[in-house]
């Protein structure tokens, strides 16, 4: 078989590598994107963010309509889950969005291979198919690894495609579990933990810290697991988990210390590892390190000539938007010489309700670090939107540096928060101030005057406070 050539070959088609092939054939390059499954825009599109936020969604509509909306003076008889609508509709959303990436690939000239791609040595990668019979041979003077990741394991707990098993099998319960055990009270706990409180499952969730979201601020997610727990949520804190075996139509799941729990259902969420199986790394000279991501420069180098890797496969934070800045970065900067991310500015946001959302530094990391700041709190519950919303739980936090004002960090819990955030980094990224935020006028009523608001309680002028 001839190898057929391209200026670059892209390694899986998430938000990272379909992003980086974009760009990439936008500036001039002939590019290829490799993809093992059938459905293009990776982890993200089909088994990620977009079905956990199609489902946080419907199950949020379904809980409101049962619980809140007779506040409003709305009255609703009758209402009635219909699971199989929900998750196919969930499917729908990513069938378009997948089939929508395949668009764009059209579109921009890329050329699509679906099988798996392996490193066969500097420049070359061939292309299995399902059967394993090579599809094809790619030779490239650049090659960007975007494989992504795939589910953390625990020792003592297998996953057994049923009863036990990850966020994929989470996105896709057939039934409504009658107790669910989540391990781990992280973004996909506790996301997916919320998807199926509101349906209608008791959700106990067991965490090895003593806190929830490990990273985020800690005086916010204290105050969210106060809110989940009104929700009818249980933390169990302070819990390792050693095991997990099912036992007839249950599961018992042990943690250190304490009494096994019994359910029908365990969501393993402790976290996610990097995927290079057989992506031939030996080819090239590459190793590993002691994580299992693949070691890379500033600019996404690895060290073999010519290889590059970005995304879930590298080290930071395992986020679509992530994923996709380093695509953009690494190939604007194959093509042109420059590409640049700013770490200090990718927010994080987890999807509950409240919604949970920070960019920057928290408290925690300006104390360990011995810089002196100022805070700046404003409470949703004195804005008037929020009050119209009938969601007045949760504040906006705004940590600015003491001497020069500059913003450090900002952190948001409440109603929209992730996309209050994004004011927050565009702020960072441009170096603002408190006081220029505080000075920006912002439209009445709005939720985004809550981080105006905070954005003065910064300076010791809060107006509705
Ligand atoms: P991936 O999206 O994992 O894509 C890698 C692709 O490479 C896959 O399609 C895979 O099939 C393919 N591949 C792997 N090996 C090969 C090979 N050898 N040859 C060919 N193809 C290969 N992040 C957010 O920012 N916001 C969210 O709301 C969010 N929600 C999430 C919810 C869940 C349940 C999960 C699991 C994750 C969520 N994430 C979210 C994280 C996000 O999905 C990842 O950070 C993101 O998908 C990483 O992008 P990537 O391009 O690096 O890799
Ligand atoms: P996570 O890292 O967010 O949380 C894992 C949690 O499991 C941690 O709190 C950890 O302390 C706990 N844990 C680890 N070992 C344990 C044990 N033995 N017993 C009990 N608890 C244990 O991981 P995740 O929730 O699996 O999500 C994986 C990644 O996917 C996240 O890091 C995130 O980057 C990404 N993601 C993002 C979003 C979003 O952006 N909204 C949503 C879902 C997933």
């Amino acid at each position: 078989m001839d190898a057929v050539t391209h200026d670059l070959v892209i390694l899986g088609s998430g938000p990272g590598g379909y992003v980086a092939a974009i760009r990439a054939a936008q500036l001039g390059l002939n590019v290829a994107c490799v993809e093992e499954v059938p459905a293009l825009g990776g982890t993200c599109l089909r088994i990620g963010c977009i079905p956990s936020k199609a489902l946080l969604e419907s199950s949020e509509r379904f809980h409101e309509t049962k619980t809140a909306l007779a506040a409003h003076g709305v009255k609703v008889a009758g209402v009635e889950l219909d699971l199989p609508t929900m998750l196919q509709r969930k499917d729908q959303v990513v069938t378009d969005l997948t089939r929508g990436v395949g668009m764009l690939f059209k579109k921009n000239k890329v050329t699509r291979y679906e099988g798996h791609g392996r490193i066969v040595g500097p420049g070359r990668v061939v292309v299995a198919g399902a059967d394993g019979a090579n599809v094809a041979e790619l030779a490239a003077k650049h090659i960007v690894i975007a494989t992504g990741s795939k589910p953390a394991g625990l020792k003592g707990v297998e996953f057994d495609g049923d009863r036990i098993g990850s966020s994929t099998d989470a996105l896709a319960y057939a039934d409504v579990p009658k107790h669910l055990v989540v391990i781990g009270a992280g973004y996909i706990g506790l996301e997916l933990g919320s998807v199926w409180l509101r349906l209608g499952a008791k959700v106990t969730v067991l965490e090895y810290l003593d806190r929830i979201l490990p990273g985020m601020d800690s005086e916010l997610a204290t105050e969210a697991k106060r809110l989940f727990e009104r929700q009818g949520m249980t933390f169990l804190l302070g819990r390792r988990v050693t095991g997990a075996k099912v036992e007839k139509k249950e599961v018992v799941v042990e943690s250190e210390g304490a009494e096994p729990l019994r359910c029908d259902r365990v969501l393993l969420a402790v976290g996610r590892v990097p995927n290079t199986d057989d992506l031939g790394l030996d080819a090239v000279g590459l190793k590993t390190d002691e994580r299992g991501r693949i070691p890379v420069d500033d600019h996404y180098s690895t060290s073999a000539a010519g290889v590059y890797a970005i995304g879930d496969v590298i080290g930071g934070a395992m986020l679509a938007h992530k994923a996709e800045e380093e695509g953009i970065a690494c190939v604007e900067r194959i093509a042109t010489g420059y590409g640049h991310v700013n770490y200090g500015a990718i927010p994080g946001i987890v999807y509950t309700h409240p919604e949970i959302a920070s960019v920057g530094r928290t408290e925690e990391e300006l104390q360990k670090a011995g810089i002196a700041y100022r805070k700046g709190t404003f409470f949703f519950r004195a804005n008037g939107r929020a009050k119209a919303l009938g969601d007045v739980d949760g504040r906006v936090k705004i940590l600015a540096d003491e001497t020069t004002d500059r913003i450090l960090g900002v952190h948001i819990l409440g109603p929209r928060a992730g996309d209050l955030i994004a004011e927050a980094a565009v702020a960072i990224e441009f170096g603002a101030s408190a006081e220029d935020l505080a000075r920006s006028c912002h439209a009445h009523p709005t939720l985004a005057e809550a981080v105006k608001e905070a954005a003065l309680a910064v300076g010791g002028r809060v107006i509705h406070a």
